[in-house]
């Protein structure tokens, strides 16, 4: 679906991760359309506000969308590139396209993500990389944490 302008389908991904920053979480944010363009669910990462490490903007996404019979057709936008938890979510589900905010302040595992077959798109945005790039230099030890970034 080419003709979709993926650009504004970042919107409400980038509506949460503000939010998300806004309350002390980490801020990114993330949202599913259909092949139409038309929102299914959207999310944060809400790890701070819900003391839940299992709660990932995609992942959030992914819940609020409720089930679904099949995901080929299906668009996931996120803010930031998604760690390997939501990279597997992504291959499990088969999701069938990847719109991504940046990958500056995490690269990600768009390799992994393309070998499967998953259209992905890269929009570089600076609103994301400015929001992510401040949260990471306010709270280094939450954004270590939440990307599994231990001492040991
Ligand atoms: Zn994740």
């Amino acid at each position: 679906m080419d003709s979709l302008d993926y650009q504004a389908l970042l919107a409400p991904a980038l509506a949460e991760a503000q939010a998300g920053f806004e309350e002390g979480g980490v801020p990114v944010g993330a949202a599913l359309f259909d092949q139409n363009g038309q929102l299914l669910g959207k999310g944060r990462n809400r790890r701070v506000q819900d003391d839940d490490p299992s709660v990932h903007g995609e992942t959030a996404a992914f819940r609020d969308a409720g089930r679904q019979r099949c995901y080929r057709d299906t668009i996931l936008v996120t803010t930031l590139a998604p760690c390997w938890y939501c990279s597997g979510l992504i291959r499990q589900f088969g999701i069938g396209t990847l719109v991504i905010g940046e990958n500056a302040n995490f690269e990600g595992h768009l390799d992994w993500l393309k070998e499967a077959g998953v259209k992905v798109i890269l929009l570089d945005d600076e609103r994301c990389k400015q929001l992510m790039a401040r949260f990471i230099e306010q709270s280094p030890d939450i954004w270590n944490e939440d990307i599994g970034q231990c001492d040991h």
